[in-house]
């Protein structure tokens, strides 16, 4: 019999938030296996406008940005790509992805999707406590980084172990200085446009 409680389940919408410069296999396989570990119906990734912890460097255009996350993610059902972040200009600070994303999807439990490296600076972003309170976090192993949610609010954090990938966007704009092949590390589509735009040439 159900009770007053029981209502339709809602829909559990995963979030991938990242710079995406450029968009890589270690990010797809991250948000492919929490959707399958979260039984997820949908993973939305949103790359930031202007990311405030890298405003000392250079970062690509978001159009070019917002375009390789949508080639990479195109041809999944479950994946899709939101410009929220770009769109509302100025730096990006998660709470906001967080609170727009909410008021979008108000029936939606939003899953926040983060590498270990990412994971261990959270207490330092912007309304912390609020952050726990929109989203369960949901931390994935990094080569290199350790995974721990120490420190993080109880209840409000998984930790899962995903297949190592050791590739950094960072590794990837190397590669692409150095003339060094990204086929395989980032998908065949993006492989393209970044030489179609010549991103990353210069380092
Ligand atoms: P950069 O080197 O420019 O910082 P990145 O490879 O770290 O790029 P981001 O866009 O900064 O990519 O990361 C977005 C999210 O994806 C972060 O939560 C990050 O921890 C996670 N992530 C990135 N690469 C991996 C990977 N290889 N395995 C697991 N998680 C990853
Ligand atoms: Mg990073």
């Amino acid at each position: 019999q159900e009770g007053p409680t029981t209502g339709p389940a809602r829909r559990r919408l995963g979030v991938m938030g990242g710079t995406f410069d450029p968009i890589h296999h270690g990010h797809l396989v991250a948000a492919s296996e929490v959707a399958a570990h979260f039984h997820l119906d949908e993973v939305v990734f949103v790359p930031t406008g202007q990311p405030w912890q890298k405003s000392h460097t250079t970062v690509s255009p978001a159009e070019d940005r917002y375009l390789m996350t949508v080639i990479a993610t195109a041809s999944n059902p479950q994946f899709s790509v939101s410009r929220i972040d770009i769109d509302r200009g100025g730096k990006t600070y998660t709470i906001d992805t967080l609170r727009d994303l909410h008021a979008m999807n108000p029936d939606a439990e939003l899953f926040f999707i983060t590498g270990a490296d990412a994971l261990s600076q959270i207490l330092s972003w912007r309304n912390a406590e609020e952050l726990f309170s929109l989203a369960h976090f949901i931390g994935v192993t990094r080569p290199g980084h350790v995974l721990s949610d120490d420190g993080l609010p109880v209840g409000k954090v998984s930790l899962v172990e995903v297949p190592a990938l050791a590739i950094s966007s960072t590794g990837c704009r190397a590669r692409v200085a150095r003339r060094d092949p990204v086929w395989y590390l980032v998908p065949d589509g993006v492989v393209r446009y970044i030489d179609k735009r010549g991103l990353y040439r210069d380092g």
